[in-house]
């Protein structure tokens, strides 16, 4: 779908299938930041001049259009940063930093980013607070039954991705939502894998927060952002200092923060970048979730029925829906399969993803990870099994 929107896709024979890294990005994308460096180029929320207002206005729409994308109550709760692992530092030490006590339990998986599990445990360090797994079960995937059976009294927040980037199942974010705030405990959802691959609603789950990047939602590198229920973020403390985000200050250090989300938001931000996360959602928008999410389902059950073809070959997420399916070469080491694929212009992921406790789930360090989009097609997959037919020539190739 919509390939012709891709320059990179169009300019070269590229099969891309790392779509769970970053996207490729689509013309209107790029165009919007060219435009914004071109055309009224200022800076935000600082001059009384036309520029200065068209900027104004295009970030604050940002704000409503992501409002919007994942069904916030208000444009207040969304807060600018500089992707997912950005938002989660700012979530663990912003708001958990002061919210919670010695002794109290977090809970995550061992199937989590880095970005989901280390800001934990530097805080659990630091306020001597207990990290807690929640087990997987046989299709290495998160059940409420489990989640039950971890929580204690203790239990004061679940940090968990909605679509995890190996294994790519996805969590069922309403029943652990309703289940959490039964407990007392708050739920933070890392939704960088699922933005543009299912649909996202906060109300819906009354999740309190969830952090994005826009570059893996076909929008640019280095903007992102976190949402939050609006009195937690009220109670969150800003971890940056400085221009634009206080109301007024005195020589005795007496200091007036602005408003939520603006104290969030610190020095300049990245415009250009926001802007281009804006134009991202109206593209997404305007090809539908609905379709994107049919459409990959089709392409995954293709690739996995293709995969099988292959003797050789180990499939670790065969039984969940999702975009991302993780596999090894019997006896060849992942990275060694991902050379010999780019020597054939095929680019997928391997190695360990940032999931490094994983290995204790899967028994295995390293996979090769296939990240479908919407723009991949099943020409590509037969282009891939055909390579890996072939992979016997592996050495003769890459060596
Ligand atoms: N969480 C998950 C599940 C991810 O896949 C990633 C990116 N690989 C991140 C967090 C971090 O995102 P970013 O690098 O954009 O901050």
């Amino acid at each position: 779908m919509n390939r012709e929107d891709f320059k990179m896709l169009n300019d070269n024979q590229l099969i891309y299938f790392d779509n769970g890294a970053t996207t490729l990005k689509p013309n209107y994308v790029v165009n919007s930041i060219v435009e914004y460096y071109n055309v009224y180029c200022a800076n935000a929320h600082r001059g009384d001049y036309h520029n200065s207002m068209i900027v104004d206005q295009k970030y604050e729409g940002v704000r409503e259009k992501i409002k919007n994308f994942i069904n916030a109550n208000d444009k207040s709760e969304i807060v600018f940063t500089s992707g997912t692992t950005d938002s989660l530092n700012r979530i663990a030490f912003g708001y958990f930093k002061h919210y919670l006590k010695p002794g109290d339990e977090i809970l995550l998986t061992e199937s989590e980013h880095a970005s989901d599990v280390l800001p934990w445990f530097i805080l659990a360090k630091d306020l001597n607070l207990t990290i807690n797994y929640i087990p997987l079960d046989e299709n290495n995937e998160v059940t409420i039954t489990n989640v039950q059976k971890s929580i204690t009294d203790k239990t004061k927040v679940i940090c968990i991705a909605y679509m995890t980037n190996v294994i790519g199942d996805i969590r069922p974010m309403r029943d652990i939502c309703e289940l959490a705030h039964k407990n007392n405990i708050l739920v933070v959802g890392d939704a960088a894998q699922s933005l543009s691959h299912i649909k996202t609603d906060v109300k819906r789950d009354d999740i309190d927060f969830i952090a994005g990047s826009a570059h893996k939602m076909y929008g640019p590198t280095g903007a992102g952002f976190l949402y939050g229920k609006f009195e937690l973020l009220n109670k969150m403390e800003p971890i940056n200092y400085g221009g634009g985000m206080n109301a007024m200050y005195l020589s005795d250090g007496y200091v007036e923060l602005r408003e939520v989300p603006t104290r969030f938001e610190a020095g300049t931000q990245n415009i250009a970048g926001i802007i281009g996360m804006g134009a991202a959602v109206d593209y997404l928008n305007n090809i539908g979730l609905n379709n994107i999410v049919k459409y990959e389902h089709e392409l995954r059950e293709y690739l996995i029925k293709r995969l099988k073809e292959l003797e050789n070959i180990i499939i670790y997420n065969e039984n969940n829906i999702s975009s991302i399916v993780a596999f090894n070469i019997k006896n060849i080491f992942s990275q060694d399969v991902a050379v010999y694929l780019d020597k054939h212009n095929i680019c997928i992921r391997s190695g360990n993803h940032c999931a490094k406790t994983l290995n204790k789930v899967f028994n295995e360090n390293n996979t090769c990870r296939i990240s479908l989009s919407f723009y991949n097609t099943k020409e590509e997959i037969d282009k891939l099994i055909e390579v890996l037919k072939n992979i016997n020539n592996i050495w003769n190739e890459i060596l």
